[in-house]
């Protein structure tokens, strides 16, 4: 089994590229390497912030190691909250805040189309890739659906016509834009 250094602290984002590489490998996150401290994501662009988080653990904890920043882009908004997603509502980084708000930006809009972006940054040796995956769908109507974590409640994927909060892990596991960009990252693990 190969083990994987993921910069991250969220467990939710941590499960689910556990479930996509499946059993082959294992992944150890932040606390696991003994890093507590918060990273500041102060760049304006995911990729810059991927990179960033990705650079402090490989310069101060010395591990090859991968990150991932993700945005959701929403047409009728100019694409925003995009790299301000996290704190779109406020600092508290609240996802019942940032969904109410969403919801609230977006009424009597007709064009709900959105896009979740995640970009991952692999850094191996002295090699630094950005792999990107997208998933476009829509914002809801209204929340719905218990499962998953952040926008999940109110974003329903192309092709589908719940929110991946119903939807639930095994198909957000195949089509995610965390799933798109964790399939390049396995390609390029296994020289693909
Ligand atoms: P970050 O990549 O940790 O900066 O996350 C940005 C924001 O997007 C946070 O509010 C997350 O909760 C939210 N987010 C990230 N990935 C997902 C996802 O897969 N589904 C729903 N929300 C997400």
């Amino acid at each position: 089994m190969k083990t994987l250094v993921f910069a991250t602290n969220n467990p939710h984002k941590a499960r689910e590229v556990e479930l996509i590489l499946g059993p082959g490998y294992s992944i150890k996150t932040l606390p696991d390497i003994g890093c507590t401290e918060e990273i500041e994501e102060t760049e304006n662009t995911l990729e810059g912030n991927a990179l960033l988080k990705a650079r402090y653990v490989k310069e101060k904890f010395g591990y090859d190691c991968f990150s991932e920043d993700t945005g959701l882009e929403v047409e009728a908004l100019d694409g925003a909250p995009g790299v301000h997603t996290a704190r779109f509502a406020g600092p508290a980084r609240s996802a019942d805040d940032n969904n109410r708000l969403l919801l609230q930006k977006l009424e009597g809009k007709p064009n709900r189309k959105a896009q979740f972006r995640t970009v991952i940054a692999l850094l191996r040796g002295e090699e630094e890739m950005l792999l990107e995956g997208i998933c476009p769908g829509k914002i809801a109507e209204q929340k719905s659906g218990n499962g998953g974590f952040g926008y999940d409640p109110v974003f329903i994927p192309d092709g589908y016509e719940d929110t991946f909060a119903i939807l639930g892990d095994e198909i957000k596991s195949k089509i995610s834009h965390r799933a798109v960009a964790t399939q390049k990252l396995i390609a390029c693990l296994i020289g693909r």
